[in-house]
């Protein structure tokens, strides 16, 4: 019997009865809900993809104690669904789950996994409107950006399904003229992926996709907020043929889920995308297994404006360097420096474009920006708005939680903010565009850098010179030189100083999933 057979038998003598009557995957009860909100869920359920039970060894499987969580719509507060509440029993299987499968997995060739890879890029691309739909209904985030975000979350699977066939090693020419020295790239084992609930779909499979394609085996944990685009897309995943164990799905008790990775001997790496607190968290908990771990934690990015830029494409590149997902992304621009020369002109055009947002509900056609991801995240944003105006800062507009209530906040520019308020030091991780006067080149960089993060940076010039001089100049991992949607699957994703460790996305991207096997063959002559 494997491994993983074994501890599924144990959770079911341990009472799990949860677990056997949900093997065969139950059918959600759509809520009272408002006829728009019941109709995409409706539509989402008549596709199959409204699912509420963890992933375990290829079986849907509720809490061994039968315990849920809400799955609330921030634009509305309707419970959408109740999901499986698991902590470390669930994990504990999960694990095992993809313990077992690994040997399997691994042992495939890689056109295999490939295609398999591929199958399931083609899924989500065929269900990209149900996915969409998902994900306004958890995050909140227009559906205009949600269905952005089921293609950019795509191609990390077709990208990495290519990427599979192109893991090379190396022959490396030997010291000694009988001998043949080589390198083999293996994967790593199992990986505990832990994701944030702003990029539902693209965070799980820009981990999942390299990991998968590398012949590792997943236990992901989406965030309690955003599990159903998660479960809808690993349901999509077993369709495709990734096989049952490849790919685990546990959520609920996140610090209890959290140590059970951490604590197993059999997860070889931990890859995190949150907060920076629980980031070195994970770190720190790696260190007695000695586990390999990429972070992808929070920025506190600088958008610097210079005297020379081009208007129009300074205030476009940082609207939406800004705004996106309400301000609510890890490269948001979180410090707007603006040259003095150009500061006044700046603001006026900026002001005006920030006034032509429409905020709404997702779901509406014109909304661009959706409500806050909870009541913790507006009172975040008082906060900072506070500090900074008790210091000296004035509120150009905005600055107010926006009339439809609930979790919605006006976009919000703030003037004259410097480097002793909440707003310059923290990301704010909402509407919010601090404006900072500056008079230098040298002055701009210097601000720029004055903080532990070091993810996106943005500048907007038309000097080439300065764009070299400034892009070198920036202690962060990702620069955009005049631009302010930079993200792709082909480019490497991550950050340097407290923003986090390694990279995702691109042909760079593998290589946390690998090990380097030196082969040494005597006796060749
Ligand atoms: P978070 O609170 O750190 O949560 C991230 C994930 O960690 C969630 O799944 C959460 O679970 C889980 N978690 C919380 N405590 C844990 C623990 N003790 N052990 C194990 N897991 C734990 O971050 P968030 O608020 O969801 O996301 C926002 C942050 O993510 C921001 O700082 C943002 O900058 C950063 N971010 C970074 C990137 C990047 O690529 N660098 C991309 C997106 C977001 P629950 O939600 O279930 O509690």
């Amino acid at each position: 019997m494997s491994t993983a057979m074994m501890t599924m038998r144990r959770a079911a003598a341990l009472g799990a009865r949860h677990m056997l009557a949900a093997s065969s995957s139950r059918v959600v009860p759509i809520r009272h809900m408002s006829a728009d909100v019941g109709a995409a869920m409706e539509k989402i359920r008549a596709a199959g993809l409204l699912k509420t039970q963890g992933l375990i060894a290829g079986q849907w499987v509720d809490a061994y104690d039968g315990k849920t969580i809400e799955v609330e719509n921030p634009a509305t507060g309707e419970v959408l669904a109740s999901v499986s509440c698991m902590g470390s029993r669930e994990t504990s299987d999960a694990i095992a789950s993809a313990h077992s499968t690994f040997y399997s997995w691994s042992k495939l060739t890689a056109n295999e996994r490939s295609k398999a890879l591929r199958k399931w890029y083609d899924l989500i691309i065929a269900h990209k409107e149900e996915l969409a739909l998902l994900m306004t209904l958890e995050q909140g985030k227009p559906m205009k950006e949600a269905l952005g975000e089921v293609n950019y979350g795509a191609s990390f699977l077709e990208y990495f399904a290519e990427e599979a066939k192109r893991i090379y090693g190396d022959i490396i020419p030997p010291t000694l003229s009988d001998r043949r020295l080589l390198v083999l790239k293996q994967p790593v084992g199992v990986v505990g992926a832990i994701t944030p609930w702003n990029f539902p779909l693209a965070m799980i499979t820009r981990k999942v996709g390299p990991a998968l394609a590398c012949g590792c085996t997943v236990v992901v944990k989406p965030s309690e907020f955003t599990p159903l685009t998660a479960l809808a897309a690993a349901d999509l995943a077993l369709q495709a043929g990734i096989p049952a164990g490849a790919l685990n799905v546990v959520m609920g008790n996140a610090p209890e889920i959290g140590d059970a990775l951490l604590q197993s001997t059999q997860v070889r790496k931990i890859t995190f995308t949150g907060s920076t607190a629980v980031g070195k968290k994970l770190m720190a908990g790696s260190a007695d297994t000695v586990k390999k771990v990429s972070l992808e934690l929070g920025g506190n990015a600088p958008c610097i404006v210079f005297d020379d830029a081009d208007i129009d494409v300074a205030v476009k590149g940082s609207l939406a360097a800004k705004f996106r997902n309400s301000g609510q992304t890890c490269v948001c621009a979180n410090r707007i420096l603006v040259q003095e020369g150009i500061y006044e002109k700046f603001a006026s055009a900026f002001i005006k474009a920030v006034q032509s947002l429409q905020v709404g509900n997702g779901l509406e056609e014109t909304t661009s920006q959706g409500p806050l991801i909870n009541e913790a995240a507006v009172q975040k944003v008082e906060k900072f708005i506070n500090d900074a105006t008790s210091k000296g800062a004035n509120v150009m507009v905005g600055g107010k939680r926006h009339s439809l209530g609930m979790t919605f906040y006006e976009p919000t520019v703030v003037g004259n903010v410097s480097n002793d308020m909440l707003l310059f030091r923290e990301e704010v991780f909402g509407p919010v565009a601090p404006l900072i006067p500056f008079k230098t080149e040298e002055e701009a960089i210097h601000l720029a850098n004055d903080t532990n993060a070091g993810l996106a940076a943005y500048i907007f010039t038309k000097s080439i010179p300065r764009s070299w001089r400034v892009s070198e100049s920036l202690e962060y991992g990702l620069v955009g030189v005049n631009e302010g949607i930079i993200s792709t699957e082909v480019a490497p994703f991550g950050g340097v100083k407290q923003s986090g460790l390694g990279r995702e996305g691109s042909k760079y991207g593998v290589d946390e999933y690998l090990e380097l096997k030196y082969i040494c063959m005597g006796n060749m002559s």
